[in-house]
């Protein structure tokens, strides 16, 4: 909601021929999914790179990390292609805003801000940001509050440690799944799907330890004890957008792989199909088709308004 509000504070401002504003200036931090993602679809929305510069922050050595190698591959040739400045092996040392910068009032209600990064080697330098975007994650701090005040036993994360059964460690009758939970030592991903497919198997184990309890406390009720599942991942592939007629993705352990325009289409009806109500599933994808043409008209007003190349006839 923040972002739309700002990006619309930005659209008026150039609507109006604002000061500094012909081309605007964002910094990403984090060059995961959500970073690379983020990235491409804001350069295409605020106009392309003759409008907008991207800038995207990355402190591992290699963007989109934890994609499979394809994604990974296409993602980075994407970012190149688009001429979104990619600095890896870098950190964010500190962020101040620029309240005196001129560019500021004009820039929309919030001030600019300068970014200092510092590479692996401790080099270090500042790049200044209209827009900057945090995709990097924080790390919560033991304040004791939310599930840091629980009594469960958590990682060094602060995810509560579970076994294979998605029971919490030393517990009989607490389940945890999702991002907040550590189902084994080397941790699923933080994704929907690992959630999604989480998600039935406590909801059948809460069922059986129910089960199990009332028919020990029932003497006369049957013995037999129901069995809880096991948590088996089934990885279903990934997919990413890549601007608003481009996407990547790969399933089937890899047999699978398709990019560009017919993989942004088989995107949004995957979207569609996993909703969990066929009223949703609808939903979505009328949402996604009018918000894919809303997007292409106005990529298409950005491109009239833009000036025209001057053809010298003599
Ligand atoms: C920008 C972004 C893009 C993503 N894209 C993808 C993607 O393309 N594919 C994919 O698979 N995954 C994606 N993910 C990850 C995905 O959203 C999460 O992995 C998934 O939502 C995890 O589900 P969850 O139920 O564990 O947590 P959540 O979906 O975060 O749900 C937790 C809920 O608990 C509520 N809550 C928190 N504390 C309390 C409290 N104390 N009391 C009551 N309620 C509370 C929260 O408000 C929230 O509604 C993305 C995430 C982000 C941020």
């Amino acid at each position: 909601v923040e972002l739309r509000r700002r990006l619309s504070v930005l659209d008026q401002k150039r609507a109006q021929g604002a000061k500094g504003m012909d081309k605007v200036e964002v910094v990403i931090i984090g060059g995961g999914y959500g970073g690379v993602e983020l990235a491409l679809n804001l350069l295409e929305r605020l106009g392309g790179r003759e409008t907008c510069s991207v800038t995207l922050i990355h402190r591992g050595s290699q963007v989109l990390q934890y994609a499979t190698e394809y994604n990974r591959k296409i993602g980075t040739d994407r970012l190149g292609a688009a001429g979104i400045e990619v600095r890896t092996d870098t950190s964010v040392v500190e962020i101040n805003a620029i309240d005196d910068d001129e560019k500021s009032t004009g820039g929309g209600s919030w001030p600019r801000c300068t970014i200092k990064l510092a590479t692996k080697e401790g080099e270090e330098s500042s790049i200044s940001a209209d827009l900057l975007l945090w995709t990097a994650g924080a790390t919560p701090t033991n304040d004791g509050k939310g599930v840091l005040n629980s009594v469960l036993p958590r990682d060094g994360n602060g995810r509560i440690i579970t076994g294979d059964l998605l029971r919490v460690k030393n517990s009989e009758n607490a389940f945890s799944l999702g991002d907040c939970s550590r189902a084994r030592k080397v941790p699923y991903a933080a994704t929907a799907q690992v959630a999604m497919q989480q998600a039935p198997v406590v909801a059948w184990n809460v069922h059986a330890t129910l089960i199990n309890k009332i028919r020990g406390e029932k003497k006369s009720a049957s013995k037999d004890t129901v069995k809880l599942l096991p948590f088996n991942y089934l990885d279903l592939g990934e997919m990413m957008t890549l601007g608003n007629d481009d996407a990547t993705i790969t399933g089937l352990g890899g047999l699978f792989e398709l990019s560009g325009a017919g993989a942004s289409i088989l995107r949004r009806l995957v979207y569609a199909a996993r909703m969990p109500t066929p009223r949703q599933g609808v939903t979505a994808a009328l949402e996604s088709t009018s918000r894919r043409l809303r997007t292409s008209s106005r990529a298409q007003g950005n491109r009239k308004k833009s000036p025209r190349k001057v053809i010298q006839w003599k």
